[in-house]
C-alpha cells in the first residue's frame, strides 16, 4: 500500500520508535492526521524542545535544562554519598523513595561486551573526577540487577578502590534481571537500606 509522501515519512519515524511496529506506526501516524493542527505544532515543538533544550549537568550527566541540574544545586543535600545510576529514569524512581538525600551520577548505559558497551562509552569518567572531592565517603552502585548491571557495578568497585571509599551495592528485594524503574518505593527504599559494602 503506497501511501502519500508526508504520511510514509511520519509512518517511518514512528516506527523508528522502541517497541514501535510498522502496524502501530500507521495508527500513530493516521492519529496525527486527526489531531487538530494546533495540538500537532505542540507536538512537534515537544519533541524538538527536548532535543534542543536538554543537555547533561556537567556534574552529575543526569539530563536537565539548566547547568548543574537542580539536585547538583542543591546545597541541602548529603555531599558524602553519591548513588551512580544506569539511566536518568533510575534516578528518577530513587527520588520518589524520598529515602535517598545524597547526590547522584548517571552513566548513561552499562557496561555491555554483547554489545560493545566498554567503561569508555558510558560516563564513568566523569565519576571518577567528582571522587577526589574529598567529602565523598561513600559510592552507591544503584546498576541494574542484571547481568550488565553487575558486571558494571564489578568494573567501578575495583576501579574505585584506590580512592579509599565506602563501596556499597544496593542488592535485596529486587528481583534479579529487572530494570530499577519498575521497582516500587517500598522495593526500591527496602533495597537501598540493605545495600551491602563490596569488598
Ligand atoms: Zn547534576
Amino acid at each position: 500500500m503506497f501511501y502519500p509522501e508526508p504520511l510514509a515519512k511520519l509512518i517511518d519515524s514512528f516506527s523508528r520508535l522502541p517497541g514501535v511496529g510498522p502496524k502501530t506506526a500507521g495508527r500513530l501516524a493516521f492519529h496525527v492526521l486527526r489531531m487538530k493542527e494546533d495540538d500537532v505544532i505542540d507536538f512537534a515543538k515537544a519533541l524538538v524542545n527536548v532535543k534542543r533544550n536538554l543537555h547533561y549537568c556537567s556534574v552529575c550527566c543526569n539530563i536537565t535544562d539548566t547547568d548543574p541540574c537542580r539536585i547538583c544545586q542543591d546545597k541541602s543535600r548529603d555531599a558524602s554519598t553519591i548513588c551512580v545510576v544506569q539511566e536518568p529514569k533510575d534516578l528518577v524512581a530513587m527520588e520518589r523513595t524520598k529515602e535517598y538525600n545524597g547526590y547522584y551520577h548517571v552513566l548513561h548505559g552499562a557496561i555491555s561486551p554483547m554489545e560493545g558497551i566498554g567503561p569508555d562509552e558510558i560516563r564513568i569518567a566523569d565519576l571518577l573526577k567528582r571522587l577526589s572531592d574529598e567529602r565523598v565517603q561513600e559510592l552507591i552502585l544503584a546498576t541494574n540487577p542484571n547481568i550488565e548491571g553487575e558486571a558494571t557495578a564489578m568494573y567501578l568497585s575495583r576501579l574505585v578502590r584506590s580512592f579509599g571509599l565506602k563501596v556499597t551495592r544496593i542488592a535485596h528485594g529486587l528481583p534479579v534481571g529487572g530494570d530499577l524503574e519498575y521497582a516500587d518505593e517500598v522495593t526500591l527504599t527496602k533495597a537501598l537500606e540493605g545495600r551491602r559494602e563490596l569488598l
